[in-house]
């Protein structure tokens, strides 16, 4: 069997191929034939273009109906599908472009000037252009081609994407995703998360992390399900669409911005059946707000660009506030020493995970793949947890932010739940600074909201002495105005590392 993720999606087609698999904002409505027939003519054009098996095709483009398609035509063609963030500039471009070395370049027409030379810097062959309606030189091209293509033959373990990770804890990597690992997720998301053909999914995530792309777009594509295409997160617009979607798959800020709405109740939410969040911690209080007010219970999952997603609270049963759930059937999730030895229940330690939705390695760096990976074959995602006794995983943070003071470990994001709880603190963040004494000085950086202009960092700290041990209350509290995040909305603690290693 043709182990290409193509055939797969094609093979869960709803028996009618006009029925709708994607509408966008402005109501353009494309079926399932409309997706088979696009990806059939991008598929025959990269062909055409002279691409072969394994070259990467490299896409920074706006979110749109034809950027899908040029996805899944890519992984149709047997290529690889490598998307960028469209707020990556010249410099990271640059980076990703000698680091890829695409053979087709797809860009924005009005970046093509400063794209192009890039591109062709690093090897590529071509540079073709896709705008936010569609248009452009590569619909242009894909125009003249044939609407039949036959999916090209892989094997499981062939190249099908290259995610660049966010680059929250240094400089992104290329995570080389087979077409297995995406098979393999997919059915298991969609099975556990339950979607049917029945299923309409608000789609309002980039195209080009792992969340939008992979998470939502298969699980939709998997079921004969369809989609509604936001090319922003707009909370009136999301809102305005609940009456005829069943599903929201989301990042925390969507819950927190659709708290806000007051048109946000029980009511509206009748028709939906499931919200998911992911990509970053759901607070508790956000959990809990967002069920009071609307009866339902989101259901958080952890995942990242190296493994898909690892963990899920369950569809049935509890989903539990600040814990990302269990882990996915055929998964391995451990929580594990520094001598990867497996520790048990209420022990925190490294997140390591084995199973099909594990990647074949870093692009072009070899070495560092091989770090990552344990003698008995479990990736370390770089992440710390802990399970509770009855199996639900909870992140403390990540392995890189952990603050070693005195010889203690502290996990920031006790801290950070600790300082958000003081009147007057919209948000927090914790990070480690060299210190002569203890070696790293707890340090927190704090943004005050309106009501608390007047928090001093005597207040902050005097407030966790009476809460905390000693060694884990910071030493200094420095006052922002917001915290630092990445593209994908992550808080960059490197930067405020760097910023308040001198301050201190
Ligand atoms: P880099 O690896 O370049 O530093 P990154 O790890 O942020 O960047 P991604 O692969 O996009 O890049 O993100 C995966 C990370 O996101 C996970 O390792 C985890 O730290 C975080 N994450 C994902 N889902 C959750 C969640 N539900 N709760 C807490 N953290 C999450
Ligand atoms: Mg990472």
């Amino acid at each position: 069997m043709n182990a290409n993720l193509y055939s797969l999606i094609a093979g869960c087609f709803p028996p009618s191929a006009a029925t709708p698999v994607l509408i966008d904002e402005d109501g353009a409505t494309y079926t399932y034939e409309d997706l088979e027939r696009e990806t059939a003519r991008l598929a025959q054009m990269l062909v055409s273009l002279g691409l072969e098996k394994g070259d990467r095709v490299a896409a920074q483009v706006e979110k749109s109906p034809q950027a899908l398609f040029l996805y899944l035509a890519t992984v149709r063609a047997g290529m690889v599908y490598l998307p960028l963030n469209t707020a990556y500039q010249h410099d990271e471009i640059d980076y990703f472009f000698s680091d890829a070395q695409p053979a087709l370049v797809v860009c924005r027409p009005q970046a093509l000037s400063w794209i192009k030379p890039l591109a062709e810097r690093a090897g590529a062959r071509h540079v073709l252009t896709l705008d936010e309606r569609g248009g452009g030189t590569l619909a242009e091209a894909a125009a003249a081609q044939a609407a039949r293509f036959e999916t090209v033959e892989v094997e499981e373990d062939d190249l099908a994407c290259i995610i660049y990770t966010s680059g929250t804890t240094g400089r992104s990597k290329g995570a080389m995703l087979s077409h297995r690992n995406l098979s393999s997720n997919g059915l298991t998301l969609r099975d556990c998360w339950r979607f049917s053909s029945d299923d309409v999914l608000i789609h309002a995530l980039p195209l080009f992390h792992v969340h939008g792309l992979f998470v939502a777009v298969h699980c939709a594509l998997l079921s004969g399900a369809r989609m509604l295409f936001h090319r922003k997160f707009d909370a009136r617009a999301i809102l305005g669409d609940f009456s005829r979607a069943t599903v929201l798959m989301g990042v925390p800020t969507f819950y927190t911005r659709l708290l806000h709405e007051p048109a946000l109740t029980r009511e509206a939410c009748r028709g939906m059946r499931l919200f998911v969040s992911g990509s970053a911690p759901l607070l508790a209080e956000t959990h809990q707000a967002f069920g009071e007010r609307t009866g339902h219970s989101i259901l958080e999952r952890y995942g990242m660009s190296e493994a898909g997603m690892m963990t899920s609270n369950p569809y049935d049963g509890e989903r539990r506030p600040g814990t990302v759930g269990f882990p996915l059937p055929g998964i391995a999730v451990r929580v594990a020493d520094e001598q990867d030895r497996p520790l048990p229940a209420g022990s925190i330690g490294a997140i390591q995970v084995k199973g099909p939705n594990v990647f074949l390695g870093y692009w072009r760096m070899p070495e560092k793949t091989r770090e990552e990976f344990t003698a008995d074959g479990f990736f370390r995602t770089g992440d710390l947890g802990v399970f509770s006794s009855d199996g639900y995983l909870s992140i403390v943070g990540r392995a890189k932010d952990l603050v070693i003071t005195g010889g203690y470990n502290v996990y920031p994001k006790e801290i950070e739940l600790a300082i958000d709880q003081i009147p007057g603190v919209l948000e927090s963040a914790v990070i480690g600074v060299p210190h002569p004494d203890f070696g790293e000085a707890v340090t927190a950086v704090v943004v005050r909201d309106q009501a608390g202009a007047g928090l001093t960092e005597e207040a902050i700290i005097r407030h966790l002495k009476g809460q905390l041990a000693g060694y884990k209350v910071p030493k200094r509290v420095h006052f922002v105005g917001e915290l630092p995040r990445n593209t994908m909305g992550k808080v960059q603690k490197n930067v405020l590392r760097e910023k308040f290693s001198k301050a201190s």
